[in-house]
């Protein structure tokens, strides 16, 4: 009990192995120790386990795996293996496709990833104290996409729908998602809170101008409320910058 895989290969005697070739291919071979990155490599599998237990004992977690071939016929990842199968593992092809509006569940490491997904005004649940063990629920019962950059958490078999973040700046981590989930045509910008992910509603000034800075009171005109937090937005000195970025993150997405 408690052994790793790699353990695990090397006290079960040789003749109850299998010997397989693997080739894994495009952005997959991130995840590969770098000796078996873009080559192909043979490889001692347990005669009971499964392509999925395989893969990501060499380190690819399921939900970056588009689609496998074994012996040049696509196969299931619930598949076993038999001596000599010379499997290929595909990426999924870019963009994923979507049905209708994507809905997004956040690590605890990307904050500022998660309120700029929000700042887009996509559905992204996030909590900075959230384990594992909440993630993959959430992710798994409200079919979001978990993001993280924790490989083992993707690896849980509960999670369908996840992507591993590579980049490591959360200006390139927006880039990186919205570009692989072709998330332009739905940006619907400013119409949820960043704070706390509920819908923004346009409010007149009149009903929250006891509530501002007395120079937003002066020189601002429109405002949305949180529904949910009650906070008040208003276009502040940074809007048009944040337009732009906006506009660019379509424009790449094109
Ligand atoms: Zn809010």
């Amino acid at each position: 009990m408690g052994l790793g895989s790699r353990e695990f290969e090397t006290l079960v005697p040789s003749e109850m192995r299998k010997d397989v070739t693997f080739r894994f291919h495009g952005e997959l071979n991130d995840f590969l120790a770098p000796p078996l990155r873009n080559v192909a490599f043979e490889h001692l599998a347990g005669t009971t386990d499964t392509l999925k237990h395989v893969i990501e004992s060499l380190g690819v977690p399921h939900t970056e795996i588009g689609h496998v071939t074994v012996n040049g016929a696509p196969r299931d990842i619930s598949a076993q293996l038999a001596e000599g199968d010379d499997i290929q593992v595909f990426p999924h092809t870019i963009p994923i496709p979507l049905n209708g509006v994507p809905t997004f569940v956040i690590d605890g490491h990307l904050g500022r990833l998660a309120a700029y997904l929000r700042m887009l005004g996509f559905d992204s649940w996030y909590q900075r104290l959230a384990d594992d063990e909440a993630l993959a629920a959430v992710s798994s019962h409200e079919h979001r996409i978990l993001l993280t950059r924790d490989v083992g958490l993707l690896k849980r078999r509960e999670i369908e729908h996840g992507y591993c973040v590579r980049a490591d700046k959360p200006h390139d981590q927006l880039r990186e998602v919205t570009r692989r989930f072709a998330l332009a045509p739905h940006f619907a910008p400013f119409t949820r809170c960043m704070d706390c992910n509920g819908p923004l509603m346009p409010v007149s000034k009149s009903e929250v101008a006891h509530l501002l800075p007395p120079h937003t009171r002066e020189t601002k005109n429109e405002f949305s409320r949180c529904l949910n937090c009650g906070k008040i937005f208003w276009r502040g000195s940074h809007h048009a910058r944040m337009l732009g970025w906006i506009q660019d993150l379509a424009n790449a997405n094109l």
